[in-house]
Order: C-alpha cells, then structure tokens, then sequence
C-alpha cells in the first residue's frame, strides 16, 4: 500500500521569521502522526532555518529547484550537494512556473539533467508535469504528458526511478481555484503509472506516489484523494496557511 504524500511549496514566498513560524506550526500540529509523509519546501534562502525546526519530526525538507552540476562557476546556483548538506530530502523540478515563464523557460533536457543530478546525489525528486488548458482543449492532453515523462525520465534506471515522486499538475488549475476534477485527475494519474509500468515494470508503477496539485484545498482534497491513483498533493496556497495545509493533511490519513 502506499501512503499518502502532502507536500508544500511554498514558492517565493515568507520571510526568516514567517517560514520559522511556519514550520513549528505543521511540526506542531503534526504531532508524532507517520501515517502520511509530509514535506514542506521552502525558499532556498529559509532552507537550514527551516531543517533546523524539523528535526527531530516527521516533517521532511525539500528545496525548489537545483542546478544539475556537483560545483563549479555557476553564479547564483545551488547545487544537489548543497540540498543535502542542509538535510533536504526532496528536491521539486519541472515546476509549470520554471517551465513557462518565459525568462526560465526550461527544457524537458535541462529537467533532465537536473533530475539525473538530483538522483545521483541521493535526493528523492519530485517531477511535475502538465498540460496547458490549450493542450487540453485540443486533445493533446496525453501526447503532452507522454513527451514530459520520456524526455524528462530518460536515462533513469528502475532502481533510481525508486526515489522519483510524480506531481501531476496540470497548468490551468495552478494558482486558479480551479482544481482537476476526481475523474479527470483519476484519468491522468492512472495514465501516468501504465506509462511507468511499460517502461519500469509493475513494482515500479506500484509503488510510485502520484501526487495531485493546483489549487489543492481543505474542500477538494478529500474526493481528489478519495481516487485509487491520487497519491497526495502538492500544494502550493494552500501550504502558506498551516491549518490550511494541516487539514489537507489530515484528510490524506488512512
Ligand atoms: C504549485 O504551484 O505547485 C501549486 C500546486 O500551486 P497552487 O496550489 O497554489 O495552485
């Protein structure tokens, strides 16, 4: 069976003292439940701050992004060593916010460089994917979705693919108030894990958690994880408000 995953991106926003209170109120109200595995993801710059408030809890650390180099003259980078180093767990790549604006615009390659980087330094990834609302209208939702997963995944061994965490997202619902439906969200996570099951076989696809994000709330969590292939959320809002992200915490419990 796998268990639930809820984790928090808490994008560009907080400050030193707003994550730190932040993370001691999931901490908090988290208690000592291990039923779900919960990571929030903060700022690099709030990284350590925040490792240092998780310890010792079940709440683990990822960071937003990574450069896929061990080390080098890369002004303003960081690179997965470093993710390690502060106690990161998780690491999200693909994000639709990295993918589209247009002044980062990253590559399904670059995704999977910084994928491959992320693995070999031992993080566990989380690779978002999703179609725009014109890929969808279109009919393109699964070409998209298809040509994301294979270049973005290429190169990635079985046992490697064992630390990888599916965020499917779809571009339209980010930020929206407007969730996936259930179904169309049951319909794409059980695409995505045939796909894997072709490519990595059916232990893989068993126990590769799924997660459902844009604009995940307390209200449609429920149905959204009532679904066989919704694996948890990744929940970018909603994460800023600790009950918020707590309730959906606690409607992901068995
Ligand atoms: C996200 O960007 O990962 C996200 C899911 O955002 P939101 O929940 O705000 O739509």
């Amino acid at each position: 069976m796998r268990s639930k995953f809820i984790a928090g991106n808490w994008k560009m926003h907080t400050a030193a003292a707003t994550a730190r209170q932040l993370a001691s109120s999931v901490v908090r109200g988290l208690g000592a439940e291990g039923r779900v595995k919960v990571a929030v993801c903060p700022p690099f710059p709030y990284l350590a701050l925040v490792g240092d408030v998780l310890r010792g809890s079940p709440v683990a650390l990822g960071a937003q992004n990574l450069y896929p180099e061990k080390e080098g003259a890369f002004t303003g980078e960081v690179s997965p060593a470093m993710l390690v180093d502060v106690n990161c767990k998780y690491v999200i790549l693909g994000h639709s916010e990295r993918r589209h604006k247009p002044e980062l615009a990253e590559s399904d390659a670059l995704i999977n460089r910084k994928i491959h980087a992320a693995l070999a330094a031992g993080l566990h990834a989380i690779l978002c994917l999703g179609e725009t609302l014109e890929e969808r209208q279109s009919g393109r939702t699964e070409a998209v979705l298809l040509a994301q997963l294979a270049a973005s995944l290429a190169g990635v061994d079985a046992p490697r693919m064992a630390r990888v965490v599916l965020a499917y997202e779809p571009v339209w619902a980010i930020g929206t108030g407007h969730s996936a439906t259930p179904d169309q969200a049951q319909q794409v996570h059980a695409f995505l894990r045939q796909w894997v099951r072709e490519t990595f076989g059916e232990e893989t696809a068993a126990a590769l958690p799924i997660q459902d994000g844009g604009s995940v709330n307390p209200d449609n969590a429920a149905a959204l994880l009532r679904q066989p292939d919704v694996d948890g959320a990744l929940v970018g809002g909603a994460s800023l408000n600790a009950d918020q992200f707590l309730a959906i915490v606690r409607v992901a419990l068995p």
